[in-house]
């Protein structure tokens, strides 16, 4: 195991996990079955918060977004635009720089289908880390395909950390256009270096897309201070519903690129040669927003910040240092990921067992974790294995649960390696 910088700093703000926890219904009386849920990298569950606004936001302002002139339509309508202005505080950024999308994966495929496909030429390089979700890679390979650009990686080391000389030397090649990382990785629980890489980025004249899918729900974000062209992160990872994400865009980006879907609520004039494109950020949502979603995603940011991101964050980071130390002491364990600067998980294989079967019996011991390669075959390559198990946690994560974790590692270590 590392040397644990994970650690909670002595002044970090306290959180109560149990009194958060209560907030939760699917994890209090009648709802809770008794489940430690150790798989929120994967999709978090829901604050009371949240499900009222979203009930709130179907039965009392529900209408029409941006298309009636009847009045429960206007609410909609407001309502949709202050969850946009709401995103917009939560990153540092302005309210017309913030489109709503599906989710992480959707914005990295609106980047890489608008400002991708148009401003790269044969030859150019687009820069990805070694860490990458599929979702900050497969978008890339397709934009790379259809414009002969090509794809360079800066790859990460023994412990899950990019390697930035690398990230450097690519840079200096001049050929990168791109650089896609991710803030936070998902398989790993590697706090990525953004602000420094971004401040290498910018002087190359690259554009920076920020996968903040893991981040934005622990880590404090300023896209300014980041100094990132675009910031992605989905509303079901954040407290938030699903089928709702937030991708930031820098004015001046947003502004140089042409629609990537076409449809209603994104045009200012339709005839059947051509159409004229509404302003950024209605130009790229097109169909009818996701309003009662936004709306939800907008308690769950206040929700987050009323804990307060540096309070989760140390909260975090504390379940690592635990879980780290909880399980480093069973034989044969070995951790995937060791970054000094980690947050979120622990990911790990056991000598003999195979990570499906680990699960299941974890399972079976009312412990939910995820097993596979986590959307992140390339991580699963570096270290040389098929999958790992993946214990990840939340605000509402105890350390009650971290125990019960190293338990039931304990007894499948015993059920399957003798
Ligand atoms: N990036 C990272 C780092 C992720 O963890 C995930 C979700 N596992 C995604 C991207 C994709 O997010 P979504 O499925 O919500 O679009």
């Amino acid at each position: 195991m590392s040397e644990i910088a994970t650690a909670r700093p002595p002044d970090a703000p306290a959180l109560d996990a149990a009194a958060l926890r209560a907030q939760f219904p699917a994890l209090s009386p009648p709802h809770e079955r008794g489940v430690a849920f150790l798989d929120s990298a994967a999709t978090t569950q829901k604050p009371r918060v949240v499900l009222a606004a979203l009930e709130r936001a179907y039965v009392e302002t529900y209408g029409a977004i941006a298309r009636g002139v009847y009045r429960l339509s206007a609410e909609a309508t407001a309502a949709y635009e202050g969850a946009r202005e709401r995103a917009a505080r939560f990153l540092g950024g302005a309210a017309d720089e913030v489109v709503f999308v599906r989710g992480t994966t959707e914005a990295i495929n609106l980047v890489a289908a608008s400002w991708g496909r148009t401003h790269l030429a044969p030859g150019d390089e687009i820069l990805v880390t070694g860490l990458e979700h599929h979702s900050n890679l497969v978008p890339w390979q397709l934009a790379a395909q259809a414009t002969d650009a090509r794809i360079v990686v800066a790859p990460i080391d023994d412990r899950g950390e990019v390697d930035l000389e690398a990230v450097e030397r690519h840079l200096a090649g001049g050929r990168v256009r791109i650089v896609a990382l991710a803030h936070v990785s998902n398989a790993l629980g590697t706090i990525v270096p953004v602000e420094k890489i971004c401040a290498l980025a910018r002087p190359a004249g690259a554009v920076t897309v920020v996968d903040g899918a893991q981040a934005a729900p622990r880590l404090p974000v300023d896209v300014r201070q980041l100094g990132c062209d675009f910031y992605a992160f989905s509303g079901h990872k954040a407290y938030g519903p699903n089928g709702i994400g937030v991708l930031w865009g820098h004015r001046d980006r947003l502004a140089e690129m042409p629609p990537w879907q076409g449809g209603g609520g994104m045009i200012r004039e339709v005839n059947f040669d051509r159409s004229t494109f509404l302003d950024p950020p209605q130009r790229f949502e097109a169909g009818t927003p996701a309003g009662p979603e936004a709306v939800g995603l907008a308690a769950a940011l206040d929700w987050i910040d009323g804990v307060g991101r540096a309070a989760i964050d140390a909260h975090e980071r504390a379940l690592v240092a635990h879980a780290s130390e909880r399980l480093a002491g069973i034989p044969g364990l070995r951790f995937i990921g060791t970054a000094r600067q980690r947050t979120a998980l622990v990911s790990f294989v056991l000598a003999g067992a195979h990570a499906h079967d680990i699960g299941t019996i974890l399972d079976a011991a009312s412990v939910a974790v995820r097993v596979g390669h986590h959307c992140a075959q390339p991580v699963m390559d570096r270290f040389g294995v098929t999958a790992t198990v993946r214990a990840s946690f939340g605000v509402y994560t105890t350390e009650a649960e971290i125990e019960a974790l190293g338990r039931a590692v304990e007894r499948a270590r015993r059920m399957l390696t003798g």
